[in-house]
């Protein structure tokens, strides 16, 4: 069987979910609603989503292609890291890259979600995710043929790896989430940049929130500006539009509707997105199609099914819940 191999460089947290009527004041205890763990980060979520949209619900893998997923990053000696890694193994993820840092701390996301006003509270300690430091350390597996980058590690690690993997011959996928500007010589070592629309108008440093009929702008503007291969901006229900350059040296622009569904969830929406496009172009042999309208046509109706259920790493799909809605 032929193998692809994904590494995802990227953050590992773990999710503390309480549910209250209100948010106590200062120094008062109340009794709250629900509690729930769950694992999350970009990077992981990205990991997993990967590793289902390559296999089918009972473990198999449906069609003559096996892709290999490794996790790349960090969690702490504590029993959060233990539980994560015993996790993304039974997701079929190879945690070998996935450090343990002595004596740290997995990186946490408290969220507080207010019943009463419905608004949530998060908060965030990166942890073990930023223990590795802002001194460049290459992090990028010698087996990976398309490597997966966002930004909730240190910027200088992200810098780095993305050159690196760039060097070393690797397909370079950023989702630049959460964004901030890059730097402009950045754009030339990424084969597809992947944003949403407000990561879109952070990149541009716009004042104008991206509407649809922009895309076909800022999607050249992107590639102008070096992005090797492909640029992609999701645009939530909407779906996403893509512009690629061709071999002639033209680009291509097109809008891939989303699947209209019933939404319960979106968190982890992009996450799925992101992973079922690195699927696409594992088995394309490290590189997008051609013309690669069905691969996003795929990565809409994954992120579609991730909508239709509560939770982030929950709720992304396997590759036989995608299929019959192809
Ligand atoms: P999130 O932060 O919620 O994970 P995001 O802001 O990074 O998502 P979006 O553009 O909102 O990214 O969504 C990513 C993809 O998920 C879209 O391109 C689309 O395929 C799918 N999607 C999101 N929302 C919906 C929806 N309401 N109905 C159908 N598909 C959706």
């Amino acid at each position: 069987m032929v193998k692809g191999t994904i590494a995802v460089i990227g953050s590992l947290n773990v999710d503390c979910i309480t549910r209250t009527p209100r948010v106590p004041s200062g120094g008062e205890t109340l009794r709250v609603s629900s509690f729930d763990t769950g694992f999350g980060g970009k990077g992981a979520n990205q990991a997993v989503a990967c590793a289902r949209l390559a296999h089918n619900k009972d473990g198999s893998v449906p069609d003559t292609m096996e892709i290999k997923v490794s996790m790349v990053g960090a969690v702490g000696e504590d029993i959060f890291g233990s539980d994560f890694i015993s996790a993304l193994e039974k997701d079929h993820i190879d945690t070998s890259h996935v450090q343990r840092i002595p004596d740290g701390k997995t990186g946490t996301a408290n969220i507080i979600v207010e019943e009463d006003s419905g608004e949530n509270r998060i908060l965030f300690f990166p942890g073990a995710n930023y223990a590795i430091g802002d001194d460049a350390k290459d992090l990028v597996p010698e087996d990976a043929d398309v490597v997966v980058f966002q930004m909730e590690i240190p910027f200088q690690q992200v810098i780095h790896n993305i050159k690196l993997a760039h060097k070393k011959g690797k397909y370079v996928i950023l989702n630049t989430a959460p964004a901030t500007p890059l730097p402009e010589d950045l754009y030339g070592y990424i084969d597809c940049l992947i944003t949403n629309e407000s990561e879109a108008d952070i990149l541009r440093e716009s004042s104008q929130p991206l509407r649809v009929d922009d895309c076909p702008a800022v999607c050249k503007q992107f590639l102008d500006r070096g992005v090797r291969d492909v640029y992609i901006v999701t645009l939530g229900a909407q779906g996403a539009y893509y512009a690629k350059r061709s071999e002639i040296g033209t680009i291509n622009c097109k809008h891939v509707q989303g699947q209209k569904t019933k939404v319960v969830d979106t968190t982890a929406a992009g996450d799925t997105f992101v992973g079922a496009l690195a699927v696409k172009v594992a088995k394309n042999g490290g590189k997008f199609s051609a013309d690669p309208t069905n691969d996003l046509v795929f990565a809409n109706a994954a992120a579609a099914r991730s909508v239709e259920k509560h939770g982030a790493m929950a709720a992304i799909p396997y590759l036989d819940e995608v299929t019959p809605h192809l």
